[in-house]
Order: structure tokens, then sequence, then C-alpha cells
């Protein structure tokens, strides 16, 4: 049994429960649960706050975790990143009051900061040669200024509205984060057996997530034109239609290819274009 922690409640329950759910394992859960154990795979879910999973997964509580970088790098634990997830992509940043004068980080010299994040603020501001004083509060960063509390802050910005909405001015990118998949650096043979066939379905379900199925109606003239046009794992499937002289061509396009290659391919005469989402995708 793999042992794997994911946040309890937060920005990255719901999408670390979907990605194991898209993998095809079950499991019963209940926001009253501290674990639960899959049903037809041999994982075990530990729910947990996520300042705690570096920690758990480099001490072998758990074999296996889900966590932001950010928590990751802040906590300095043993822990090894086995994939990178793609969902909450964020930034750790310095931001100052509106009307504040900034021209560079050196303004933050001698001032006070606000922010969870020392550990990775402190690394920024050593690296840039910034002596200023570091406040470690656990919560509601972005009030700080506002308080008398800090000169500026430190804290996760995605969108950037709530620093807009409590009058802050972004100035420094500290830091890029996403979910990683963390793990123990000295899995046993059989737990990182169990793990190799996690990550393959990993694989699959990402690779889906980034290509459709296309389907289109070809004249037979236009059917090699067309097809150099569509990328695909090997070569587009070719179908006759009923109807003399048409056929139906089927392939893969990635997502961020797609709106280019639909145009071109209607201006080459392709007709009844269907797009369709793919599940798993194994190559
Ligand atoms: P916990 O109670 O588990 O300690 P938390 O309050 O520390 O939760 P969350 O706010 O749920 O943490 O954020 C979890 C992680 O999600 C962050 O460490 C970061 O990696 C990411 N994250 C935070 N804010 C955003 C955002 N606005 N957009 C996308 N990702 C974010
Ligand atoms: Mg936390």
């Amino acid at each position: 049994m793999l042992r794997i922690a994911i946040q309890k409640s937060g920005r990255l329950s719901e999408e670390s429960l979907n990605l194991i759910r898209e993998c095809g394992i079950s499991f019963i859960y209940s926001s009253l649960k501290l674990k639960t154990e899959c049903t037809n795979f041999p994982l075990e879910i530990l729910f947990l706050r996520d300042d705690d999973i570096p920690g758990y997964v480099a001490d072998g509580v758990a074999d296996i975790g889900i966590v932001g970088e950010n928590v990751l790098v802040e906590e300095g634990k043993a822990a090894l990143t086995v994939e990178r997830l793609g969902f909450s992509k964020c930034r750790l940043s310095l931001a100052v009051p509106r009307g504040s004068e900034y021209e560079s980080v050196q303004d933050l010299n001698g001032k006070n900061i606000a922010t969870s994040y020392p550990n990775l603020l402190q690394a920024f501001l050593d690296a840039r040669g910034v002596q200023a004083h570091i406040h470690t509060i656990s919560g509601s960063v972005e009030i700080a200024p506002s308080i008398g509390l800090a000169d500026a802050i430190c804290d996760i910005v995605s969108s950037g509205s709530t620093l807009i909405s409590n009058g802050l001015r972004e100035v420094e990118r500290v830091f890029k984060s996403e979910a990683v998949l963390i793990a123990n650096p000295e899995l046993p043979q059989e737990k990182q057996e169990i793990l190799d066939k996690l990550l393959f379905r990993i694989h699959a379900v990402q690779r889906a997530s980034r290509a459709k199925y296309i389907l289109l109606n070809s004249p037979n003239d236009k059917i090699a034109e067309i097809s150099r046009l569509l990328p695909s794992i090997k070569a587009p499937t070719v179908l006759p239609l009923a109807e003399e002289g048409w056929s139906s061509l089927h392939s893969v396009v990635n997502e961020d290819d797609f709106w280019e290659i639909i145009e071109k391919i209607k201006a080459a005469g392709a007709q009844g274009i269907l797009v369709v989402p793919i599940e798993k995708m194994i190559v």
C-alpha cells in the first residue's frame, strides 16, 4: 500500500482529488475523515494541512504527497519532486502600498516586510544584498501595511485582485509555483512499483488533458492535403463515408494548436468537423 498526503481543505484539495479520480482510482470521500483507503488501487489517502505535507513525506509518514512548490521549498524538507502537476499556478510576490515610492528592491533596505514565507523571502533578499526585517505571520498578510505592521508584504498572488483591493502594488516576483507530486527519496521497491503505476496513469491523464480528438469529412481528392495539416500519433485514420467520393478523417490535435489547424483544414475543404475530449491517452 502506498500512502499519499493531500491538502485537507484548501486551494489544492479539489484538483488533487480530481487527479486521483481521473487515474481511475475510487475511494469514499468524507470531509470529516482524516484518511481513506482506495477500493481498486493500493493507495491510502491522508488529508493534512499543506504546510505539514513536505515534512511527513520526508519522514516517511506518507510516501508521496501533493503540495505547492512554494510550500515545498519554504519548508526545505528532503522530499523529491517527481512530477509537476500544472494546477494551482501562482507566484510569491513583494508588494508595497500603492502610493509609496518604489524604484528597486534596494528600497526595501531597513524596511519591515510581512510574509508567511520567511525562507523564500530571505533567500531572495540575500541574493540581492538587501537587509530587511522579516515578520512571519501565518495569514491575512495583505492587511499588514494598512494596520501599520509592515512597509511591504511578500505573499501568494494569482490574478492580483486581492492586492488591488487592499491598496497594494506588486513590485517583485520572488518565486513561481505550481502543484507538484513529491516522494520520499528512499521508497522501498514495492512502493516504488506502485508509484510507477500511478505515474503511468498520471501521464496518460496529463497527455489527454491537452489533446482533442478530431473527426472531419473530406472529399477524397483533398485527403492528402488535409492529412498533412493534421498532426497525429502515427497518421490520421481514413474511413470511407457512405457517400461516394467522401471520407472521414480522425486524428488527435493539441489544444494549443487547435484553432490554427481548424482554420487551415476548413480552407482546404474539410466539412462537418467534430472535436471531442479525450479521457486517457497512452502513446
Ligand atoms: P492549509 O490550511 O492547508 O495550511 P493554506 O491556507 O496554507 O491551507 P491555501 O490558501 O489553500 O493554503 O493554498 C494552498 C496552495 O495553493 C498554496 O501554497 C499555493 O501553492 C496555491 N495557491 C494559493 N493561492 C492561490 C491562488 N490564488 N491561485 C492558485 N493557487 C494558489
Ligand atoms: Mg498552509
